[in-house]
């Protein structure tokens, strides 16, 4: 029997077990980047808990409908529907316009992506390629009466008319009414109305604007998502996710517009990763990484001080995704070396793997699935797996066979040799191999070794496949 696959639900509060709205099939959607700037590893930690979610539901045989969006377009600095467009704001910062900033900030995402091996949505979704939708919908929350409009200022959703706001988050409004008599956008009638569609202000020409009804102007940021959510996945999603700091405003809001337009559940399951956390310094600090404080850490800055994507990767599965995580650089090498202690174990398993017949490894992939179908334990599922390696009563074929299947939930590349070719090798080292690669195509026999050599006194192994490509591993 296999195990049962349940989460924690954010809005029921509980564990439950997970079931579809259609048999088999799973429509998840999960909230993406604003491409204003680089993500930086809080961001890609709630990503990694989103691919270990996909992997569970591929492996457990859905069918999984995965859209993630690339918010071009709409999210402003505050959540109080005031301050810069974060996309303009990022264009100012670099002289370029904004459409350069969106490209080049979704590329860069897109190599973290791969870079992290977390497996291709579906669909991703563009925000300004889903104006028309947002704007529908937007039409229809105006006819059902839960909109209004601000003059010179846009159309707003009411709060008031959609009794469950504060349910999904536990808000206090009576506490947010008292606290808002200072600062409250003019014309909102309750605080946490929110902006369905913003007009550009008087004489000013946006660079992102389009007509509506309303006038020229732009989508509110979360309107975005239920728009393309529902237009892709149906009214009804089955989970929907994103990071805790959603919870209490955008998700609240996703769920009173989609909800008021529809009529019916928005998303029947609710996942939600705990924030990575900053180390304080002497100066202070600590707290919830985020862009908008200035100073970030990114994926390739990690890579340029060696540290390998997968060493992130098992930083992040070592915490429940639920949990606060604390992110230090000693946390980062212990994550490294043990990820290299486990690569000594399965490298030399790989290319062994015989079926899983015998009822003792049946037994260590049944604790395996139970850990990671209960809630994405991953860190327990790590342990089962560190467990069953040195179990000395298993065949060596079938532990490498359990190594490749638990791979395929733990996405840490255990099934191949180092890392795969081009994946988060720091970049002048990069540099080096590809000319070795050069080197290798113009039978410089001399120069190839060489730069093997240079690798190698920088803890690097190159590894040439039969198949014409190089790959790289730690040594
Ligand atoms: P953004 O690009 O700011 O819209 O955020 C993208 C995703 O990262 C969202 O799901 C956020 O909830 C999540 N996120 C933002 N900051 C953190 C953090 N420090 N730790 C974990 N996830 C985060
Ligand atoms: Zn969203």
């Amino acid at each position: 029997m296999m195990p049962q696959i349940s989460f924690y639900n954010t809005a029921s509060r509980k564990q439950e077990p997970f079931t579809t709205l259609h048999p088999r099939v799973a429509n998840v959607y999960c909230c993406g980047p604003t491409v204003y700037h680089y993500a930086h590893i809080g961001n890609l930690r709630t990503y990694v808990f989103e691919d270990l979610l996909r992997r569970v539901l591929d492996y457990g045989g859905y069918a999984v409908n995965h859209i993630v969006n690339i918010t071009d377009v709409g999210h402003l600095t505050s959540d109080a529907d005031t301050g810069e467009d974060k996309m303009e704001k990022g264009a100012a910062r670099e002289g370029k316009s904004v459409w350069e900033i969106a490209d080049f900030y979704t590329q860069a995402f897109m190599k973290d992506w791969e870079r992290l091996n977390l497996v291709a949505p579906s669909l991703w979704t563009k925000a300004t390629d889903h104006i028309p939708e947002q704007i529908a919908l937007v039409k229809v929350l105006e006819e059902k009466g839960y909109a209004y409009r601000v003059p010179e200022d846009g159309v707003y959703f009411d709060t008031a008319k959609f009794p469950r706001y504060a349910d999904f988050a536990g808000l206090d409004i009576r506490g947010m009414q008292e606290g808002a008599r200072i600062g409250v956008t003019e014309g909102k009638r309750n605080p946490a109305d929110f902006a369905l569609w913003k007009v550009s202000p008087k004489d000013v020409q946006r660079a992102m604007e389009w007509d509506s009804p309303w006038g020229r102007g732009f989508p509110g940021w979360h309107v975005e998502c239920s728009a393309m959510a529902m237009k892709h996945l149906g009214p009804t999603l089955d989970i929907h996710c994103g990071g805790t700091d959603h919870i209490r405003v955008h998700h609240s809001n996703e769920i009173a517009q989609s909800e008021g337009a529809t009529g019916v559940t928005f998303s029947r399951f609710w996942l939600h990763g705990g924030w990575l956390l900053e180390a304080p310094t002497e100066e202070g600090g600590g707290g919830k990484m985020s862009k908008s404080a200035g100073e970030f850490v990114t994926l390739d800055f990690l890579l340029k001080k060696n540290y390998g994507a997968m060493d992130y990767r098992y930083f992040c599965l070592g915490a429940h995704y639920r949990s606060y995580l604390n992110f230090s650089w000693e946390g980062l090498d212990t994550a490294r070396d043990s990820l290299k202690s486990l690569r000594r174990k399965t490298d030399p398993l790989i290319g062994r793997a015989t079926a899983i017949a015998s009822e003792n490894a049946l037994g260590w992939q049944r604790r395996f699935l139970t850990a990671a179908y209960d809630d994405l334990g991953f860190p327990q599922a790590l342990a089962v797996l560190n467990q069953m390696l040195k179990d000395p009563d298993l065949l060596e074929g079938e532990k490498a066979a359990l190594v490749r299947d638990f791979d395929r939930l733990l996405g840490l590349g255990l099934a191949e040799k180092g890392e795969r070719e081009d994946r988060s090798l720091p970049g002048p080292l990069a540099a080096l191999l590809d000319e070795r690669k050069d080197a290798r195509a113009h039978k410089d026999w001399k120069r190839s070794d060489e730069i093997r050599d240079l690798l190698k006194a920088k803890g690097f192994g190159v590894k040439d496949n039969p198949d014409g490509t190089t790959s790289w591993f730690p040594l």
